[in-house]
């Protein structure tokens, strides 16, 4: 069966022939140490529409990858994630073939494209590496300490928000954080990191979905959506909430779920 234990267990393999040969697994992980157990001979730039392609030649692979990646200003969590991603591809091929071929039964489209996704998160924040860092730090409940876990691995957040959700490494039942992107005046999610104590209180925060009209069971009824600091009691929790700018377009809600204080009134508003 193809699908996330294959792929875990092949970033699995990465990491034991990586830890075998050089001794140990660090963070940030460049992805690039890996290339060549994935049978990838060349790294390549190329002018081009799609951020990264992978192609089979003899022996083994090609990836390219978009030439804007090599200007000044470039964006190194993308081209890393890229990258990862498209290694992530390799393990669907049979490399015993003199040029590799697709995998007899695996699988395409958005579900190979989600496995590559899965993988590539793997490969940049290994979940050993994760757990240790998360122990360290004790509990990861503020938007500030996701940026700092990012930073840690050097990923975007939107990589770290999913990578801790699924997870579920995070103090789901205190803390949530909802990634959320402004486009032409209309907010949407992008991403998000919860528990059931949030979906206690609102809708699954889902990708794209309006970010005004979802926030709207979480904050007062003196409230408004457009707030940057609010609190708010429901009949399951005391919701503190917070809007973390990181810029022009993007913010992190950051949630706090307590108690709900006894008879506590149904909330209060703080206009920014
Ligand atoms: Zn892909």
């Amino acid at each position: 069966m193809i699908d996330e234990t294959f792929v875990l267990g092949k970033v699995g393999a990465l990491f034991l022939r990586l830890v075998k040969e050089r001794g140990a697994l660090a963070a940030p992980v460049d992805p690039v140490q890996f290339a060549s157990s994935c049978g990838v001979l060349n790294i390549e730039y190329r002018r081009m529409i799609p951020e990264a392609v992978l192609t089979a030649v003899e022996d083994g692979f090609i990836v390219y990858l978009q030439d804007n990646f090599i200007l000044p200003n470039r964006n190194k969590l993308r081209e890393r994630f890229s990258l990862a991603h498209e290694l992530a591809h390799t393990f669907f091929y049979d490399r015993s073939q003199e040029v590799p071929k697709p995998m007899k039964g695996s699988p395409r489209g958005e579900k190979l494209e989600r496995l590559c996704h899965l993988a590539a998160s793997e490969i940049l924040i290994p979940s050993p590496l994760l757990k240790k860092e998360l122990e360290k730090r004790g509990k990861v409940e503020s938007a500030e300490a996701l940026l700092a876990v990012a930073a840690h691995f050097d990923v975007s957040l939107e990589v770290l928000m999913r990578k801790l959700h699924e997870s579920r490494l995070f103090q789901e039942e205190e803390f949530a954080a909802v990634l959320v992107d402004s486009v032409a005046g209309k907010q949407t999610i992008r991403t998000a990191c919860y528990g059931s104590i949030l979906l206690c209180n609102t809708a699954r925060p889902k990708r794209g979905a309006d970010f005004n009209s979802w926030v709207l069971p979480l904050v007062p009824p003196t409230g408004d959506p457009g707030d940057t600091v609010w609190k708010h009691a429901t009949k399951t929790a005391l919701i503190s909430a917070r809007k973390i700018r990181r810029s022009n377009r993007t913010f992190i809600l950051d949630l706090h779920f307590s108690p709900p204080p006894p008879g506590a009134p149904m909330g209060s508003a703080e206009k920014s």
